[in-house]
């Protein structure tokens, strides 16, 4: 798969530590419809960085060695613009028995990505976070997540 970046143990983006996998793209549509620069966005320093090209099974391999780790996540920039990358690698866990939370974060609320969340349902054990960045606007705390989102509008949940 190809990403910006991989932390092997993050605890900042949900209640189970996690590997954090960060995705190499963006429409920007939270700062066009906001109308805010695209610096603003909590993402926009990692899409200048390079991106890497990372073979399914070094990213299960890393995950599975790492006994710290009880969850992925996948994240900024837009995971939903490498939807096929996405599913190929939940695919490669679940062919593995490896049944452990998948968290993904999109900008997108569910009525516009019905047919991916619909898809994604095939697998076990998937957790959506979704809506745009609003700027200025009120934090909130997720339940589902367990962590702060940073405008009201977004929310998480269990899709399956
Ligand atoms: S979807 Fe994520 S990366 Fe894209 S503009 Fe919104 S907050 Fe930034």
């Amino acid at each position: 798969m190809i990403v910006k970046a991989i932390i092997d143990e993050d605890f900042n983006n949900y209640k189970l530590p996690s590997m954090f996998i960060g995705t190499i793209n963006c429409n920007w549509k939270c700062a066009i419809e906001g109308g805010f620069d695209i610096s603003i966005c909590q993402n926009s320093s990692l899409a200048s960085q390079p991106d890497i090209d990372i073979p399914d099974n070094i990213i299960y391999t890393r995950y599975k060695e790492n006994s710290l780790t009880n969850a992925i996540v996948i994240g900024g920039l837009e995971p939903m613009l490498q939807f096929n990358d996405v599913q190929k690698l939940i695919k490669y866990f679940r062919l593995r028995r490896c049944y452990d939370d998948f968290v993904i974060y999109t900008g997108y609320y569910k009525d516009e990505i019905s047919l991916e969340v619909e898809n994604l349902k095939q697998f076990k054990n998937i957790v959506m976070k979704f809506g745009r960045f609003i700027f200025n606007d009120e934090s909130v705390y997720d339940s589902v997540l367990g962590v702060t989102l940073a405008s009201k509008n977004q929310y998480a949940e269990r899709i399956c």
